[in-house]
């Protein structure tokens, strides 16, 4: 069988190794006589696993001791209400990169005011506003780190003086960044992580104590972080996935190693479009492009059409654009191979000898 040159946005491509391994146990994990989706949260297999899979991640990101992590379902949409239901008391600042940030910020308005702090709207969210307006009596700042339909990234995180809330959903693992930098990260597994079902959030333990108490207890940070993730059935197959995951990115020698290969499998593609002589137009910035969706238009929507249809014909899956936005985008997350972006390139480029 031939896998399919995936570059879905989300979601998305998961490393064949975690498949295969997923495959061999799901009939009978680790001796059991039982797939882990068949058996008791509470049974000493699953909770060696969840625990796990914490480790992990607090190994891999660097993660220091004085932040949960905590395991949530509902994915990165419910995240956008859960953070202001526990962290807005009177107004919080959004800045506003696309249509998720903005998302994020409708959400918040259910609870107090959200107000706009910086917006790349004036150029379709092509680029990261370097200058924000925060008024005195912020409760905090959201940010979007990945712009996962506009192709656009932070290459560096701004600094505040007051918590920072940031939605990691498409870009979490696949370069360092610094957590102490943020009160709150969450991202939904679906894009760099695991299958959709589970979001991670990672949270400092000194913002959790200033979180609204009266909340029905599923809305509430702090049930998750008191229990373990384990106040409900948990997303046990999604989390068992982002375990194996997080096996595969440290056996690949980490997040240094991760984002090296993902600086490589962009450029690859990113040459392409800029020695094309303006056949293939970024749409980003240079300066605040993706490392995971690389966006790109071609003359007309007609063309893309064509360059669609015929990508699709030679293997190449999910090169469309976003419903929103049109274009092409091809989402390069970690699972990604070189191979595969190496191929896109290649195929790009003969489109365009043939198209010219
Ligand atoms: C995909 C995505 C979301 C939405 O995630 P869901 O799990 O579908 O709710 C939120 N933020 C960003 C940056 C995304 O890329």
């Amino acid at each position: 069988m031939k896998r399919a040159y995936n570059f879905n946005a989300g979601p998305s491509a998961m490393p064949e190794e975690v498949l295969k391994e997923a495959q061999a146990e799901f009939l009978n994990y680790k001796d059991t006589g039982m797939g882990i989706i068949e058996m008791s949260h509470r049974s000493n297999e699953y909770d060696t696993m969840h625990q796990e899979t914490k480790v992990l991640l607090r190994e891999l990101m660097d993660i220091p001791d004085n932040y949960e992590i905590l395991f949530i379902q509902g994915g990165g949409s419910t995240q956008f209400m859960m953070a202001a239901a526990n962290f807005l008391h009177k107004k919080a600042a959004y800045i506003n990169t696309g249509v998720w940030a903005k998302k994020a910020m409708a959400e918040a308005k259910f609870f107090g005011e959200a107000y706009e702090a910086a917006s790349s709207a004036d150029r379709n969210h092509s680029y990261i506003p370097q200058e924000f307006d925060i008024q005195p009596g912020t409760d905090y700042v959201h940010l979007t780190a990945n712009n996962t339909i506009y192709g656009t990234e932070y290459p560096e995180f701004p600094k505040f003086d007051i918590p920072v809330i940031c939605d990691m959903s498409s870009d979490i693992l696949s370069r360092r960044v610094n957590v102490a930098d943020f009160d709150l990260i969450y991202a939904g597994a679906q894009k760099n992580l695991g299958p959709a079902g589970v979001v991670i959030a990672i949270i400092k333990k000194e913002f959790l104590e200033t979180a609204r108490t009266e909340l029905p207890t599923m809305l509430k940070y702090s049930t998750f972080a008191e229990k373990d993730s384990l106040y409900n059935t948990p997303p046990v197959f999604a989390i068992y996935m982002v375990n194996k995951t997080l096996h595969w990115i440290k056996n690949r020698g980490g997040v240094d190693a991760v984002a090296a290969n993902n600086i490589a499998k962009a450029n690859v593609i990113y040459d392409v479009i800029d020695n094309s002589n303006g056949f293939y137009k970024g749409h980003a910035e240079k300066e605040y492009r993706s490392l995971m969706n690389i966006t790109f238009n071609l003359a007309t929507p007609e063309m893309e059409k064509d360059f669609i249809t015929k990508g699709k014909e030679a293997g190449f899956i999910g090169i469309n654009g976003h419903r929103s936005v049109g274009g092409c985008r091809a989402s390069t997350y970690n699972a990604v191979p070189m191979e595969a972006c190496a191929a896109l390139a290649d195929f790009m480029k003969q489109y365009q000898k043939e198209h010219e």
